[in-house]
């Protein structure tokens, strides 16, 4: 636990709504190392209340502080040589509002003990194979800013508590199994924050770490000798294994079984003038045929010539009704551009000029820009319900007035896979 220091009011917020508009696009993902070594990772759900999310503008920001602190606690990991590291598997916000429902060591209680106030979280964290459940939520007047199981799964803490020293000191150190009495006492160390008199610095106890001229051994503080020889770091690393252990990780990839149609376009390196066909090879039977004049195979793909509406350019005709029995797809496109053709087509699936579902490689003749854009019934512009997303961070502009004159061709190598929901749905425990 960590002690609130004096004067301090509660936070308080309106309860909101909270509306979130899921836009189907194209998604890139970033990966970034920041450990030089190996640490024992593990997962940790975050849980707040609507009050807190509420009053912190909603659940995008209340997500961010969340990170912010996580990101905290582990620099703090880094720094004090302790092995560990913990990653948000997941957020959830608490189906009940918990508004000062109890202290926060009452929420801790019923958290562990699968109480009803709490099981929403509880299967939250299972769902997501948790290591760590934490719930952000003010409490009644207890005098703590944050309370941890020690060790254990559950911690919570008042939203002036999210914080990293704090959240290292709670679910980083006595959820670990880390004893207050293990902190060095000057300059302070985390397990001993607002003990002793006053905050404390951001490094775990360590007698291998020296700081402004102190070496780092706790177990010297107003508390008492620490059970763990005054090493807090070295405690975590000797418990960072079983507590990323505690939880099997759950991961998710691409549900191939959902494929319900794939052309790739491997022949051998040929011209394939209009009428050439292409099979599906899930289905077997279901043809691409190739229309116009000038493409070709080139072993890896099919490349098409580009050129205006109407000037015969060749292009790829699908079967019909390939993608409208499905409420859900998702389209897995290869494409790479090789000229500039104006407003050009990677894909259009329409009934006509009222209904469509189009991607296209540049905006004009801008390589630079994409739209993906679905009208549905719209006869005039404004009427259309229409949805544009850029792709990877290209820019986002508004959809031109009317569909008509657009450029069909589309220099390229084709890859098409269409999928009959999301993709990532399955989920497989390592
Ligand atoms: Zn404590």
């Amino acid at each position: 636990m960590v002690k609130r220091p004096e004067g301090r009011a509660p936070l308080r917020g309106g309860v909101a709504a909270d509306f979130r508009i899921a836009l189907a696009c194209f998604i890139i993902a970033l990966s970034f190392s920041t450990s030089a070594f190996a640490a024992a990772e593990s997962d940790l759900l975050v849980s707040y209340d609507n009050t807190y999310a509420s009053s912190v503008g909603g659940e995008d920001n209340a997500q961010v502080s969340a990170a912010n602190a996580i990101a905290g606690c582990n620099a703090i990991y880094d720094r004090s040589g302790a092995g560990a590291r913990i990653r948000i598997v997941g957020y959830h916000q608490a189906a009940q509002n918990l508004y000062q429902t109890t202290s926060k060591g009452g929420y801790v209680n019923w958290m562990n003990g699968y109480d009803a106030h709490m099981t929403d979280i509880v299967d939250a964290g299972n769902a997501r194979g948790a290591d760590l459940v934490t719930l952000i939520c003010v409490s009644t007047a207890d005098g703590a800013l944050a309370v941890a199981q020690q060790p254990g799964r559950y911690s919570a803490f008042d939203p002036s508590g999210l914080w990293s020293t704090v959240v290292a000191h709670e679910l980083g150190g006595h959820n670990f199994g880390c004893d207050h009495r293990d902190g060095h006492t000057n300059p302070k160390t985390v397990m001993l924050h607002n003990y002793c008199g006053g905050g404390a610095q951001g490094w775990f106890s360590n007698p291998n770490i020296w700081l402004n001229g102190a070496r780092l051994l706790g177990g010297d503080s107003c508390l008492g000798v620490g059970p763990n020889g005054g090493d807090n770091s070295y405690l975590i690393s000797a418990n960072c294994q079983g507590r990323a252990d505690a939880y099997t990780r759950i991961v998710t990839a691409p549900n191939l079984g959902n494929v319900v149609r794939r052309w790739s376009f491997n022949q051998t390196a040929s011209d394939a003038p209009a009428g050439t066909t292409v099979t599906d090879s899930i289905t077997g039977t279901e043809l691409a045929t190739v229309q116009g004049t000038g493409a070709n195979f080139t072993g890896s793909g099919l490349k098409i010539p580009g050129g205006a509406s109407g000037s015969g350019a060749a292009y790829l005709q699908l079967p019909g009704g390939v993608i409208s029995s499905y409420a859900n797809v998702t389209i897995e496109i290869w494409a790479k551009e090789i000229s500039a053709q104006n407003w050009a087509l990677v894909l259009d699936f329409n009934n006509g000029t009222a209904n469509y579902l189009t991607l296209t490689a540049s905006i004009g003749t801008d390589l630079n820009q994409q739209r993906f854009e679905s009208v549905v019934g719209g006869a005039t512009a404004a009427s259309r319900p229409r949805r544009a997303c850029c792709i990877i961070t290209r820019s986002l502009t508004p959809a031109p007035a009317a569909a008509a004159g657009r450029g069909r061709g589309f220099a390229t190598a084709i890859k098409l896979l269409i999928s009959k929901s999301p993709t990532r749905s399955r989920r497989c425990r390592t």
